[in-house]
């Protein structure tokens, strides 16, 4: 078996989220606060535009790169919110599709690459797998970008920076004020940023600032999976000022030959969708945010979360697998931090779910505090 399978492979350790799976098989009716999706379906209007395409024989191929007409519209809305006057874009399978493609396109072996920790756990396996180096920078309690060690960590491998806010696993939003100091850190080396950015909508505290709008060497990454719970429709996309238009031009190239193009009647539904007004879905969340908070803060360590839908909890035990065991055995599904992690103390929550299972899954690690 070893000789069978490629090197890479052992570089990939998928058993913390397996094993919660494996445990919650067993489970009648758990509260599952395993899931990073939302609990709502994709709304009816932007199903009936996903039908009409198919049916209208929207089922070929598209160009590689994405329908010239969403392209546009996403070109459009940056020039908007980001101020970019000229943009390039790349439509992508899934904010994960953009995510290898970047990463194939920017990263040599040796090269190194500033991971906040806690980080969204396909960074730190894709990069590894195309052989670069994760650095990663402590965050812990506050979870904000902790500016020194970032400055600290920057060496002349550096290759990109990636932030993710608002963040899974810690629903944390960065600051205005430490975002323009991260571009400052990465504009002295011409450093990339990876923005991603697929939580965007999620955002309880007026909007949340994007590195975009301050530094130009930023790589932006953004999503439908989330925004309007179409994660099995493997759509994204990817975009760059002009000044780096030749990194979407080769991730266009790797997608030419791997991906071909992103799922081409979803695209047409995209269209409809960044005009879909999913201020009640936030608000919703919002609330959702609010009763997970409030239930737990007085018998568990844990911030203020200011978006998308995670909580990261303080384990009250040595460990938090220990603990994650512990609620698991009480039938509350949560995913231990090193899964997320290079540390082992912490827990995520995902609050995407019921009032109803909310509030039981409040009563139940409360028992456990
Ligand atoms: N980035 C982050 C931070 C995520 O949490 C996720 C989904 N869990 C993704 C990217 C990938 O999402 P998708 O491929 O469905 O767009």
């Amino acid at each position: 078996m070893e000789k069978l399978l490629a090197d890479r492979t052992r570089q990939i350790d998928a058993s913390g989220i397996r094993k919660v799976f494996a445990l919650a098989e067993k489970l009648k009716d758990p509260v599952n606060f395993s899931i990073g999706q939302p609990d709502f379906d994709v709304p009816d209007e932007l199903k009936e535009e996903a039908i009409k395409a198919i049916k209208a024989g929207q089922n070929k191929y598209s160009q590689t790169a994405g329908e010239e007409a969403l392209k546009e519209k996403i070109a459009e809305r940056i020039k908007k919110e980001i101020g970019w006057e000229r943009s390039a874009v790349l439509v992508t399978s899934g904010v994960s599709g953009g995510l290898l493609l970047a990463f194939m396109a920017l990263i040599n072996p040796g090269d190194e690459v500033i991971i906040p920790d806690p980080y969204f756990v396909i960074y730190k396996h894709l990069v590894n797998m195309l052989g670069g180096k994760c650095v990663f920078v402590d965050s812990y309690p506050s979870f904000q970008l902790p500016l020194e060690k970032i400055r600290r960590a920057v060496t002349d491998k550096t290759k990109l920076i990636i932030i993710n806010s608002p963040s899974n696993p810690t629903g944390v939003v960065y600051s205005e004020e430490r975002i323009k100091a991260v571009a400052k850190i990465a504009a002295k080396k011409k450093i990339i940023v990876l923005s991603d950015e697929i939580y965007e909508k999620f955002c309880y505290e007026g909007d949340c600032p994007s590195i975009a709008n301050y530094y130009e060497r930023v790589l932006l990454l953004r999503g439908f999976s989330k925004s309007y719970a179409m994660s099995g429709w493997r759509l994204g996309y990817a975009a760059v000022n002009e000044t780096l238009k030749n990194v979407i031009e080769e991730m266009t190239k790797i997608q030419q030959y791997t991906f071909v193009c992103a799922p081409s009647p979803f695209q047409k539904a995209a269209m409809a969708a960044l005009d879909y007004d999913v201020s009640s879905f936030v608000a919703a969340y919002r609330k959702k945010r609010d009763l997970i908070y409030e239930g737990l803060k007085d018998k568990f360590e844990l911030v203020r979360p200011g978006g998308a839908f995670y909580v990261f909890v303080k384990s009250p035990a040595k460990t938090a697998t220990e603990f994650v065991e512990k609620a698991i055995a009480n039938n509350v599904l949560i995913i231990p931090g090193n899964v997320f992690s290079e540390k082992d103390t912490h827990f995520r929550i995902s609050y995407a779910t019921s009032d109803e299972k909310i509030k039981r899954g409040i009563e139940i690690l409360r028992r456990l505090a």
